[in-house]
């Protein structure tokens, strides 16, 4: 098996999720990857990353460490994981109910799980009241022709 991973650690501030999606996209683009198949990850990725600091810690807290892990393995399959060690999802069924949100006054919308469930394969939620959760996100790209041209 061929694999590449890296790692990101960001301070729990809104204004990094920028920089974990550049950083992982970048990561992502080292392999031959449709366009609109990386859009949908960085999506996914990013409502996860929100989630961590939004409700994991809560945005008053801007000191606490959001961990990012992503693994490519044989160039097709992709593995995100985003880790918080906040509060905990009390209950993962009523979390991951389209529209339900535990903050509709902070302009939530409560679809952030449902957009994961969508461009992702799966969607793996761990976690612990207290302790925290992780996000695992999959999804195998589809098969493209290289677009190298091997000069001779
Ligand atoms: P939106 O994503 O549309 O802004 P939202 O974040 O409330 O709204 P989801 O992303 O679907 O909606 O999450 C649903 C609920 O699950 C949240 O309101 C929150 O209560 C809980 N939740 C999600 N992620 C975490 C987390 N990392 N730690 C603790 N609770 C979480
Ligand atoms: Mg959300």
């Amino acid at each position: 098996m061929n694999e590449n991973y890296i790692k990101i650690e960001s301070k729990s501030r809104s204004e990094n999720i920028a920089s974990i999606r550049v950083g992982i996209t970048s990561f992502l683009s080292t392999i031959n990857i449709h366009f609109d198949e990386l859009m949908d990850i960085k999506t996914a990725l990013s409502e996860a990353v929100s989630n961590a600091i939004d409700h994991g810690y809560g945005q008053e807290d801007t000191e606490s460490i959001v961990t990012v892990e992503a693994w490519i393995r044989d160039e097709e399959k992709i593995i995100i994981k985003v880790i918080d060690y906040g509060k905990g999802i009390e209950d993962i069924a009523l979390a991951t109910t389209p529209a339900y949100t535990s903050k509709p006054e902070n302009e939530h919308a409560g679809m952030g799980f449902t957009i994961m469930e969508s461009f992702m394969d799966e969607v793996i939620i761990d976690s612990k009241i207290n302790e925290g959760t992780i996000i695992t996100l999959t999804k195998t790209i589809k098969k493209r022709k290289s677009n190298s041209k091997k000069v001779e």
